[in-house]
C-alpha cells in the first residue's frame, strides 16, 4: 500500500535576491504565493489565510492566477515558492494596479470563490459540469472567475449553485479557519485523483460543521498526545507499536476487555470520524489533522464494511497513523505493516490473547478464529497475525495460512464470520451534541437543520422542558 502525506503550505527555500522570511516578517509585508504542494498541485496563497485563494496543475497557471489577483490587489507582493528557489516580486516591479483593471476583488469574493471551489469538488463536477448542471445560465469559464475571487456573485447564482450542489447557502459564507494539515491514504492507488479530492472535500465539510457545534457549546477536545518512534532502532518498532497500543488502551481507561465500539471509543477521546455509507470502492480510510490556529484536532474518514471487524481494525490502522510518529527513513509499505500491528494489538493486545489462545500452538481451526472474532470483533486474518507477532505460531505456520488464506480468497472475497460480530459501530455524538446546542437555544433549528442536513420538520417535535 503507498501511503502519501500532504503537508500544506511548506515549502520555503530562499535563493538569489529574495529576501529572507524574517525579513518579511519584519516588514509586515503583504502577500500572495505560490507555493508547490507536495500533492504535485500549485496553490495560490493569501499571506495569513489557511487554505488556498485558488489551485492549478502547473505552476505558469498559478503565477497566472497570482497575477490576476496582484492586479487588483495593491501593494501585495508575489512569492513563487517553488521546489528549487523562491523569487518575489515586488507591486513596483510590474504589479501596479492597472488603471482600469477593475474594483478590487474582495475578501467575501475570495472566501465566496473558495467555497464554492471546495463544493464543486465534493460533488465530484468539473467546471464544464457545473456549467451543465446549472444548465447553461453560467459558462465555466464565469465560474472559474467566480471561484478564483474574481467576479462577483448575486443572490440567484447563489441560490442555483446551492440547489444544484447541494449545501445550504450558508456553506458558502463558512469561515472556519480550518485546514487540513496532513493526510495520510491508505490504497491511494487503488481511488482516482478526483474521487480522492472529492472524500477529502466532503470529509472536511463534516468536520468543519462538528467542530462548529462544538464550538458553540464551547466543548474543549481532550489533547491528543503522539508517541516519538523516530530514535528506535527498526527491529524494535514492532513490539514499541504494540506497547504504544497497550499504552493507549490503558490512557484511556479501557482495560483489557473488548471494545464494544471503536467508532463511539475515538470519538470521546477527541478523534472526529467521518463515516462514508456509500464509498468508493478501493477507499478504505484516510486520516488527518485538522488545524486552526490554536488546535490540531485529529480526524478520519472510513468506508462502511459489511464485515464490520474489518471496518474496527482499518479505524485503528488510521489511529496509528495519527498517533505514531515513525523515522522518517522507513518505507511506506513498512509503516502500513506496523500500523495494523498496532490496530491488531488494540483489539486484542498480548496477555488476554496469550491467555486464551494458549502460548504455542501449531493447529489452529477456522471455527476457532470465528469465534474469537465474535468475541473480539478482529478480523481471522489480523487474529493469526497476532498469533505470529507473539510468538505463539511459527514463521513457517504463519507462511502456511497466508497461503491457505490467499488461495480461499479471504482478502478478495471476504474471510468467513462476515456477520458474527453482533456489536455496533457508530457514533452518535455529533447528532447529539447538534441537538443539545438546539435545546439550549445556542443555535436556531435552521442552523441546526444545515448542521445535521435533515429537514427543519424533523426537528420540530419531542421536545421536552422543565417549564
Ligand atoms: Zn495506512
Amino acid at each position: 500500500m503507498f501511503v502519501n502525506t500532504v503537508i500544506w503550505y511548506n515549502v520555503y527555500v530562499t535563493v538569489g535576491a529574495a529576501p529572507p522570511k524574517t525579513q518579511k516578517r519584519e516588514n509586515n509585508m503583504k502577500t500572495y504565493q505560490v507555493v508547490h504542494r507536495d500533492d504535485g498541485c500549485w496553490a495560490v496563497v493569501k499571506e495569513g489565510a489557511m487554505r488556498a485563494a485558488s489551485v492549478h496543475d502547473t505552476e505558469a497557471d498559478a503565477i497566472a492566477a497570482a497575477e490576476a489577483l496582484l492586479k487588483t490587489h495593491p501593494g501585495y507582493f508575489l512569492v513563487v515558492e517553488g521546489r528549487e528557489q523562491t523569487v518575489v516580486r515586488e507591486p513596483s516591479a510590474g504589479y501596479k494596479p492597472a488603471v482600469g483593471a477593475g474594483k478590487a476583488v474582495s475578501d467575501f469574493n475570495l472566501l465566496f470563490g473558495e467555497r464554492l471551489q471546495r463544493a464543486r469538488i465534493m460533488r465530484g463536477y468539473s467546471l464544464r459540469g457545473l456549467a451543465d448542471a446549472l444548465e447553461g445560465e453560467y459558462s465555466h469559464t464565469q465560474l472559474q472567475k467566480i471561484e478564483k475571487g474574481l467576479a462577483k456573485t448575486d443572490t440567484r447564482f447563489l441560490a442555483r449553485v446551492s440547489r444544484v450542489l447541494k449545501v445550504r447557502s450558508d456553506y458558502f459564507m463558512r469561515q472556519s479557519g480550518l485546514s487540513f494539515q496532513s493526510v495520510e491514504y491508505r490504497s491511494l492507488t487503488k481511488v482516482g485523483k478526483k474521487q480522492r479530492e472529492r472524500l477529502k472535500e466532503e470529509s472536511f465539510e463534516f468536520f468543519e460543521r462538528y467542530l462548529e457545534v462544538e464550538s458553540f457549546l464551547n466543548i474543549k477536545n481532550p489533547a491528543f498526545s503522539q508517541v516519538d518512534l523516530r530514535s528506535m532502532a527498526p527491529e524494535a518498532l514492532g513490539k514499541a507499536v504494540e506497547q504504544a497500543a497497550v499504552d493507549t488502551r490503558t490512557r484511556w481507561d479501557l482495560g483489557m476487555n473488548p471494545i464494544p465500539n471503536v467508532h463511539s471509543m475515538l470519538e470521546e477521546h477527541g478523534v472526529k470520524v467521518k463515516l462514508f455509507r456509500n464509498a468508493l470502492k478501493g477507499f478504505d480510510g484516510l486520516s488527518a489533522f485538522v488545524g486552526t490556529e490554536t488546535a490540531k484536532i485529529p480526524v478520519m474518514a472510513l468506508s462502511w464494511i459489511e464485515d464490520v471487524p474489518r471496518l474496527r481494525l482499518t479505524a485503528l490502522h488510521e489511529l496509528a497513523h495519527l498517533r505514531l510518529v515513525f523515522p522518517e527513513s522507513l518505507e511506506a509499505r513498512e509503516i502500513e505493516k506496523l500500523c495494523h500491528r498496532f490496530a491488531g494489538a488494540f483489539l486484542l493486545p498480548e496477555e488476554p490473547f496469550k491467555r486464551f489462545f494458549g502460548e504455542k500452538r501449531s493447529k489452529v481451526s477456522i471455527p476457532e478464529l470465528v469465534a474469537i472474532k465474535q468475541e473480539w470483533g478482529i478480523p481471522c486474518s489480523a487474529i493469526m497475525a497476532r498469533a505470529h507477532n507473539a510468538g505463539v505460531v511459527t514463521d513457517g505456520f504463519y507462511r502456511y495460512f497466508c497461503i491457505k488464506a490467499n488461495q480461499l480468497k479471504w482478502k478478495t472475497e471476504g474471510e468467513p464470520g462476515r456477520n458474527v460480530w453482533k456489536g455496533t459501530e457508530e457514533s452518535a455524538r455529533f447528532t447529539q451534541l447538534v441537538h443539545r446546542a438546539l435545546s439550549q437555544q445556542l443555535i436556531s433549528i435552521s442552523k441546526a437543520s444545515g448542521l445535521l442536513g435533515c429537514p427543519v420538520e424533523e426537528l420540530m417535535y419531542g421536545e421536552l422542558s422543565e417549564d
